[in-house]
């Protein structure tokens, strides 16, 4: 009964997506009977899932990496930096063993080797939500691995490989379980969703004995029988998307849509070779309000590509001019070791890329602060992430969790994290609502 427990200490760092890997790989380690220490002194080996996708992420990585080898010594790396060439092995040799990213497979196999699991079935309990990195009340749902496109500033499908969709019956099973286990959001993630089921022709699968196609609108339509919060993220704006909007319309799914669509100038999305580059995207926008007023839009923009001139970075202010998304973020563009815009003529110099960034954060702050001044005096429905002392910090169904803004309930200090509540929207900053409780 005095047997050591073999202990493994984990360091996370990422994308929602590497997040999905590590509560994987922390439930397999749980459910075979390793303990999970918060330090590294406490821990036997330390896995260490890497980002890999802007020189900064790759830094950090690194600089976690050397961390970790100097507080334990025993180390075994994953994630995207693990794919990017022997960048791990040369800068740390010392690692026991580097995998890829989505590889709980290889680094159980690792682990396996350097810490043997111990068979003792007292230490067998996991949740079956498995575990979770996220607070208790939303989770991500990974419903796809790896991309079929090619965007030239990206080098995701180098390091993930080609899109591969997760069965429709076990995302189901997934999402039932977390709803079980307290959660009241799933945000829907992958690198393309609107994609999902592609790869498998739509495969039908079952869930609850039903038959159900791999596919966005189908699985919209089972998430919203969970009775939770569904969140679409990175949704291209393809026509089948439209199909989606009456759900949320009917409240079925949250009226939210994470669309990337980096430029508006149809000739810099065709160098990025962007999907779904050649779609009206404005009559789109304006189809999908018709259809559902309520409808928050997010997207991301990247400024300062190769070869951008200033009128066509003018016409990407036009569009958003036009389209008044109401969240918005904006990179800068910066040359990913490997990416192919990197050989793209028109190089333009940092102080140019970072500027327009500027320019455009500038310009969107007024649009921004105009939908959210619109919410004023109306009565919303909030999920509450923290209560103090100074009332409580909620999202309304237009602010996914660290990405968009928040709504401070002034008098919400009775109220409980994971508590669905309705409150009056009292005032708006750029980014964030106040609000008091709803009179009952
Ligand atoms: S859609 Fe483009 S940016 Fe997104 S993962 Fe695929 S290649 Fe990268």
């Amino acid at each position: 009964m005095n047997r050591k427990i073999p202990t493994v200490g984990f360091v996370s760092l990422g994308c929602p997506k590497a997040t999905v890997d590590s509560e994987q790989i922390l439930t397999r380690l749980k459910s075979e009977g390793y303990a999970i220490s918060g330090s590294y002194q406490g821990a036997d080996l330390v896995v260490v899932n890497t980002c890999g996708f802007i020189d900064a992420a790759v830094e950090e990585s690194l600089d976690a990496i050397g961390e970790a080898l100097a507080e334990n010594g025993r180390v075994i790396v994953t994630g995207c930096l693990g794919a990017k060439g022997d960048i791990v092995r040369r800068t740390h040799p010392k690692v026991l063993a580097v995998t890829g990213p989505h590889a709980a497979q290889e680094v159980m196999a690792a682990v396996h080797e350097y810490l043997p699991p111990s068979h003792d079935p007292f230490v067998d309990l996991v949740p079956p939500q498995g575990i979770r990195l996220t607070p208790q009340h939303y989770a991500y749902l990974k419903i796809s691995e790896g991309c079929n496109h090619r965007c030239t500033f990206c080098i995701i499908p180098s390091l993930r490989g080609d899109l591969v969709s997760r069965p429709i019956g076990e995302v189901m099973k997934e999402a039932e379980a977390l709803v079980d286990a307290g959660v009241r959001e799933l945000l829907v993630i992958s690198q393309d969703t609107s994609a999902y089921g592609v790869d498998i022709k739509y495969r039908t699968g079952f869930w609850n004995g039903r038959p159900v196609k791999t596919r966005l609108f189908d699985l919209c339509q089972a998430l919203g029988e969970l009775g939770v919060w569904v969140r679409l993220h990175y949704v291209y704006p393809y026509p089948s998307v439209d199909a989606l909007i009456p759900l949320m319309a009917e409240g079925r799914i949250l009226p939210y849509l994470d669309v990337p669509f980096q430029h508006a100038s149809p000739r810099i999305l065709k160098l990025m070779k962007r999907p779904a580059s050649s779609e009206n995207n404005l009559d789109r926008i304006r189809a999908w309000r018709a259809v559902c007023p309520e409808i928050t839009i997010r997207s991301t923009f990247i400024t300062g590509f190769p070869g951008e001139t200033e009128a066509e970075f003018e016409e990407l202010l036009q569009f958003l001019e036009e389209a008044e998304l109401d969240r918005v973020g904006v990179f800068a563009y910066s040359p990913v070791a490997g990416a192919a815009a990197n050989e793209l003529p028109g190089a333009l110099p940092e102080e140019v890329r970072e500027e327009r960034r500027r320019r455009l954060m500038e310009f969107q702050e007024d649009i921004s602060t105009r939908r959210l001044e619109a919410k004023i005096g109306r009565t919303i429905e909030v999920l509450v992430d923290e209560v103090d002392e100074e009332g409580a910090v909620a999202r309304s169904a237009g602010d996914a969790p660290e990405i968009d803004g928040l709504v401070y309930v002034t008098d919400g200090q009775e109220l409980e994290v994971g508590e669905f509540a309705s409150v009056t929207v009292t005032d708006c900053d750029v980014h964030d609502l106040y609000a008091e409780l709803a009179e009952a």
